[in-house]
C-alpha cells in the first residue's frame, strides 16, 4: 500500500539542531512505551534534541505503521469524533448542489475530475452521489479521485461507495455503483492526473495538517517544541533561537493587520496548508473550475487551537499519542493569501456553515425530507442533524439527556472557494 511518506513532501521542515539545549542523559525507553511512543522517542533521541510540535503532529496522525487514522475507523458515535457528514445525509447533498452548480456554470464539461482530499468513511461522496444520481449528464461526467493514506479508511470508502472493481481493469480503476462512476485512490493531490476540468472537496481534511506553534517570550518568537523528559514522559520546550519554520512565520506576520499582530502573544502556522492551497490553485488555475474548503477556523491569526480529542473528550495532546486525534483550527486568512500568490484564480469567503447551507437550500430539503419521513424517531434524528449543521450553540428544542444535547456547528465552521478566474463568483458566496 502506498503511503503518504513514500515521497517526503517538498515542505518538511528540519531543524538546525545544534542551537538547541542537549537531550537529558538519561534512557528515553519505558517499558510499556507503545510503537509509536517508542518510534518518537527514537527520533528525539537520534536527532539529538526535541522535534517540532507539527513533525510531533505528522507523526502522531499518519505514522504508516501506528498513525491515528491508519489502522482504524475513527468516526461516529463508537470512534473518538463525529463530522458533519456523519452528523446528517443533508450536508454530502448540499455539497453535490454546490459541485453541480459549478460544473453548470462551466458549461457542463463532458469530463471532470472530482477530487475528495481526506474522505474518511466516504459518507459525504456517497451522499452527494444519491443525491445527484438523477442528473445524468453531470454523474456521467464524473471521475472520481479520493486521497487517503490509511488503507483501513480506503477500505471503508470502497465499501461505503458500493465500489467494485471493473472489468476493463487497464488502469485498475473502480466503480461506484451508486452512480456509475470510475473512482481511484491516491495519497496525494500530486498523483491525480491533471488536464480534466477539477472540482476539489476538503472537508476537515486542512484542520489534520500539522502546525508549528510560536510564543512570544522576552527573548522574541520562540518554537514550541517536543521533548522527553526526566521521567521519559513527553514535554514541550522553547526553541532557545529561531527555527527554519520561523520563516513561514515571518510570511504569515506579513499577511495579518497591525492590531491584530500587536495583541497575539502565541501563533500558529501551518506550512503543508499553505503549499497545499498553492497547489490546488495551480491546479485550478490550468485545468479550470474549483475547490470547496470546509473546516473549523478563523479568518485571521489563530493562536493556540492544536487539541487532542479521543472518544468524544478533550485528552492532553501529549498524552497517548496515536489513540487521540490531533487537529487544530484552520487559518482561512492564511489559506486565502496562499491562494492570491497564483494568478488565474479568484477566492470567496469563508462564510460560515451556517450561511453556505442556508443558501444552498438546506431548509428546504429538510422540510422534503420530514414530509416523506412517517417514523418519528427518524424525524427527530433529521431534526437534530439539522441542528448541529446549521446552529450555533446548544440545540434549543433539545429533549434527551443533557449530557447529549447537540452543540451546533453552523458558525464554528466556515467555508470558502477558489474558482478559476473565468469561472464567475461561484454560488452560493
Ligand atoms: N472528510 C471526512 C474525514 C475527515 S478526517 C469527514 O468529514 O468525515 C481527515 C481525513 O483525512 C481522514 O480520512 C484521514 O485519513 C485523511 N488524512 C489525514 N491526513 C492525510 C494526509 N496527509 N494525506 C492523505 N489523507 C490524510
Amino acid at each position: 500500500e502506498d503511503t503518504t511518506r513514500n515521497t517526503p513532501p517538498s515542505s518538511t521542515i528540519s531543524i538546525d539542531r545544534s542551537a538547541l539545549y542537549s537531550p537529558p542523559d538519561h534512557s528515553h525507553e519505558s517499558s510499556t512505551d507503545t510503537e509509536l511512543v517508542k518510534h518518537l522517542k527514537n527520533i528525539i533521541k537520534f536527532r539529538g534534541g526535541p522535534i517540532t510540535v507539527a513533525e510531533y503532529m505528522e507523526e502522531v496522525l499518519t505514522n504508516p505503521k501506528s498513525g491515528f487514522y491508519i489502522n482504524r475507523d475513527v468516526f461516529g458515535g463508537e470512534g473518538d469524533f463525529i463530522t458533519s457528514p456523519e452528523v446528517s445525509q443533508m450536508f454530502g447533498e448540499m455539497v453535490g448542489v454546490w459541485t453541480m452548480c459549478l460544473w453548470e456554470q462551466m458549461g457542463q464539461p463532458k469530463r471532470v475530475n472530482l477530487v475528495e482530499l481526506g474522505p474518511g468513511r466516504g459518507t459525504l461522496l456517497a451522499d452527494l452521489l444519491r443525491g445527484t444520481s438523477k442528473f445524468k449528464s453531470f454523474v456521467e461526467s464524473l471521475q472520481i479521485h479520493l486521497v487517503e493514506c490509511s488503507p483501513a479508511l480506503r477500505q471503508l470508502q470502497y465499501r461505503n461507495l458500493k465500489c467494485f472493481d471493473s472489468d476493463d481493469n487497464a488502469d485498475r480503476r473502480c466503480i461506484s455503483s451508486i452512480a456509475d462512476t470510475p473512482v481511484s485512490w491516491h495519497s496525494a493531490l500530486e498523483e491525480v492526473p491533471t488536464g480534466l476540468p477539477t472540482i476539489i472537496i476538503a472537508h476537515e481534511f486542512y484542520d489534520a495538517l500539522p502546525v508549528h506553534q510560536f510564543q512570544k517570550t522576552c527573548r522574541g518568537w520562540c518554537e514550541k517544541m517536543v521533548d522527553v523528559s526526566e521521567d521519559s514522559s513527553f514535554r514541550f520546550v522553547l526553541s532557545p533561537h529561531p527555527t527554519p519554520a520561523s520563516l513561514y512565520l515571518i510570511k504569515r506576520c506579513t499577511w495579518a493587520e497591525k492590531a491584530e499582530l500587536a495583541g497575539a502573544t502565541s501563533v500558529e502556522v501551518c506550512p503543508k496548508a499553505m503549499d497545499l492551497t498553492r497547489a490546488i490553485s495551480s491546479r485550478i488555475s490550468a485545468d479550470g473550475v474549483g475547490a470547496l474548503i470546509i473546516d473549523y477556523g478563523l479568518d485571521g491569526i489563530v493562536s493556540d487551537s492544536l487539541q487532542a480529542i479521543r472518544k468524544h473528550k478533550f485528552v492532553g495532546i501529549l498524552d497517548d499519542p496515536g489513540l487521540a486525534d490531533l487537529s487544530a483550527y484552520v487559518d482561512f486568512a492564511a489559506v486565502k493569501h496562499s491562494a492570491q500568490e497564483v494568478s488565474g484564480v479568484s477566492v470567496h469567503g469563508p462564510v460560515t456553515q451556517s450561511q453556505f447551507l442556508g443558501s444552498l437550500g438546506i431548509n428546504f430539503r429538510i422540510e422534503a425530507l420530514l414530509e416523506n419521513c412517517s417514523d418519528e424517531q427518524q424525524a427527530e434524528s433529521l431534526r437534530s442533524g439539522y441542528w448541529r449543521l446549521v446552529g450555533d450553540g446548544e440545540a434549543p428544542f433539545w429533549e434527551g439527556p443533557p449530557e447529549l444535547v447537540p452543540t451546533g456547528m453552523g458558525k464554528r465552521y466556515l467555508a470558502m472557494a477558489i474558482v478559476n478566474s473565468n469561472q464567475g463568483v461561484p454560488v452560493p458566496f
